[in-house]
């Protein structure tokens, strides 16, 4: 391969991906370019402890500037790819340099939704919370005794409902679906970290739309909600999901489905073209699902690596998620797509339990929280094809390794 393995997007995927090629021994030219200033960072602290104030933006980057240079990376920050010429084999960046590539891996990630700006979702005060661009425009906001409202109630509005309550801060969820983590949990989990969050303070309003948002003196000061109620606002973070980024993708003819398509060699319909991470959608089950995960970017992103350097390998992932919200860590393994029923494990710890998912009697998935025994020995659970009783998940005196 003479023309260097390109990436487009220079974010978490990307960096397992180029970190998974040198410890394979490739001795290629690798160009990784990215639309963000920095260098390919994590994102997770973004919404815990770095909002927070806890961690020193230096420790979010994935690996030091020297790694790229003692790897011999051609790293391009703050500059786009713009388009992609499939029978040229090359891309063409938005400041127009054109640069060609044996292999091309697409690593773009997801873009929040935002509100409508005809419901005031333009306004000065409203953010979403991706990148640290947006923290830094955020920041400021964050002083106790500041009303905040979180439209949303996934994992990333409830991280950050946390860390604001925990700063002083009036907080207000506002969730449009019947209960807080409905999209992801079950109602078991959602009872649980609506409790949490109620006793730090913070309001949880379900089953409510938001209407509007009015500005005075030039930003957001309150919101409208469908039942016709308003709230005072200083600032507001949307946290209402994200699509994936595969215009560019589309825009190349790449076969588009919920994301960029990949096959289990995390190859698109191009045979020279991989992707993965939050853009790429994958069989999972007879399911095409995308993950929003560490796990899933990191994973898929080291399974394209193999596969491009002639290891066929399939992609078959146990998935693993995590949320810290106060002084609960949340660890989820396997994924509940299609449970029929749940049963709850209680813990030894105050506040640890886990939710165990099942599809009839076979597990799917279990949400543990401060349980990292339960987290653990369900992850080998899952990792093995094995499931266990409900009789005996439900069980405190029954010791989780003999299904192992
Ligand atoms: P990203 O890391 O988003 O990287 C994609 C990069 O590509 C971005 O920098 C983007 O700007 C760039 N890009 C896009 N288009 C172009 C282009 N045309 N040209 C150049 N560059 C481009 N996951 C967990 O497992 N646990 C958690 O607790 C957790 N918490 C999270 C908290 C927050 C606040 C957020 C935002 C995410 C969290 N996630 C968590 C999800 C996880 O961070 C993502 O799933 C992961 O970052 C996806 O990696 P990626 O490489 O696919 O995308």
């Amino acid at each position: 391969m003479s023309d260097p393995i390109i990436v487009i997007g220079a974010g978490q995927a990307a960096a397992s991906f180029i970190a998974k090629l040198r410890s394979e021994d490739y001795q290629g030219a690798i160009t990784l370019i990215g639309d963000e200033q920095h260098l390919p960072y994590q994102r997770p602290p973004l919404s815990k402890k770095y909002l927070l104030g806890d961690m020193a933006v230096e420790r979010l980057a994935l690996r030091p500037q020297s790694w790229y240079e003692e790897n011999h990376i051609t790293l391009k920050t703050g500059v786009r790819v713009s388009q992609i010429d499939r029978e040229a084999k090359a891309v063409t960046l938005d400041d127009g340099t054109v640069l060609n590539y044996s292999k091309l891996m697409i690593t773009t990630g997801s873009t929040p939704f935002r509100l409508p700006a005809v419901i005031g979702g333009h306004l000065p005060g409203v953010y979403t919370l991706r990148s640290l661009h947006d923290i830094d425009q955020m920041a400021s906001e964050f002083k106790a005794g500041r009303k905040l409202l979180i439209v949303g109630g996934g994992y990333i509005g409830l991280e950050a409902a946390a860390v604001a309550a925990g700063l002083g801060l009036e907080v207000t969820v506002v969730e449009l679906a019947e209960r807080i983590l409905q999209r992801v949990a079950s109602p078991a989990t959602s009872d649980y970290f609506r409790a949490l969050h109620q006793q730090h303070g913070v309001t949880i309003m379900e089953s409510t739309g938001l209407a509007s948002l009015q500005e005075s003196d030039g930003r957001v000061s309150k919101a409208i909600f469908n039942d016709g109620s308003e709230l005072a606002v200083d600032f507001v973070i949307t946290g209402i999901g994200v699509s994936p980024n595969s215009q560019l993708a589309k825009d190349a003819g790449l076969v588009i489905e919920n994301g960029i398509a990949v096959d289990l060699q995390s190859r698109t319909s191009d045979p020279d073209i991989y992707a993965a991470g939050d853009c790429a959608s994958f069989d999972y089950h007879d399911q095409r699902i995308r993950l929003e995960s560490v796990q899933n970017a990191v994973d898929q992103a080291e399974n394209a690596a193999l596969n491009i350097l002639g290891q066929p390998v399939s992609y078959q992932p146990t998935p693993w998620f995590w949320s810290d919200q106060y002084t609960i860590k949340l660890q989820i393994a396997g994924l509940n797509l299609g449970y029929t029923d749940t049963v709850t494990r209680p813990g030894k710890r105050e506040g640890s339990q886990s939710i165990w998912y099942y599809k009839d009697e076979q597990l799917l998935a279990v949400d543990a929280m401060n349980d990292p025994i339960a987290y653990t020995m369900a992850r080998k659970i899952l990792a093995a094809g094995n499931s266990i009783p409900k009789s005996a998940a439900i069980d405190p005196a029954i010791n989780l390794k003999d299904f192992t």
